[in-house]
């Protein structure tokens, strides 16, 4: 499967569009980001003042690691990437960048400057961000807990070597919020609510 990304520019004549990246099921077994993203899509006639880039589905497994067994919130190239075992849930790889996941989401960032991404994952109910040095990151972090009814949360309480928060928050100082959904909630439920925070952050943010 291929990964799809969908791109809509700024159409109000916004001089100063933000760049933003909303991704889905980075791990594969967390499958909710793609409903709510798809959802969102289906709406056309959008009035949109930022630069939005979406992508529904990154992990095509129905597992969380990806076909290749590999974490991909393990396999970013941070400074504290660690080799661990194939067989635990949290295998980064044999080496940092070695997921076509993992490039793709490289190579895209290499390419645009995003001034914000943010991610779908379940089952903590929290928002968790990183970049805590972007004066962006922490008051966006609470608008998105305000949408979703979700505390705010800025160590998931467990060390991430190698994950996209690190990455790009930690180490390239931009805003990254990862929601971390309810899996129980009902996805039609969640819509409304992720509705509310997707029409934010194309006009108002
Ligand atoms: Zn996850």
């Amino acid at each position: 499967m291929d990964i799809k990304l969908y791109k809509f520019l700024n159409n109000a004549n916004n001089k100063t569009p933000k760049n933003v990246l909303v991704i889905g099921v980075i791990h594969g077994d967390e499958p909710v980001g793609e409903f709510l993203i798809e959802e969102y899509l289906k709406n056309k006639e959008r009035t949109i003042k930022n630069n939005l880039y979406y992508i529904p589905r990154l992990n095509f497994s129905n597992k969380r690691k990806n076909k290749c067994n590999v974490d991909i919130n393990r396999n970013f190239s941070t400074k504290n990437w660690e080799l661990t075992k194939k067989d635990d849930d949290y295998f980064g790889g044999l080496e940092p960048n070695s997921e076509i996941e993992t490039k793709f989401l490289v190579n895209l960032t290499n390419e645009i400057k995003f001034d914000v991404i943010i991610t779908i994952h379940t089952p903590y109910k929290i928002i968790n961000y990183d970049g805590i040095n972007n004066p962006i990151t922490i008051p966006l972090a609470k608008k998105i807990s305000e949408f979703l009814d979700y505390p705010t949360e800025a160590d998931i309480g467990y060390p991430t070597p190698g994950s996209m928060g690190t990455y790009y928050g930690v180490e390239r100082n931009i805003p990254i919020i990862t929601i971390e959904c309810d899996e129980n909630a009902e996805p039609k439920e969640l819509y409304k609510k992720f509705k509310n925070l997707f029409e934010y952050i194309e006009k108002e943010f």
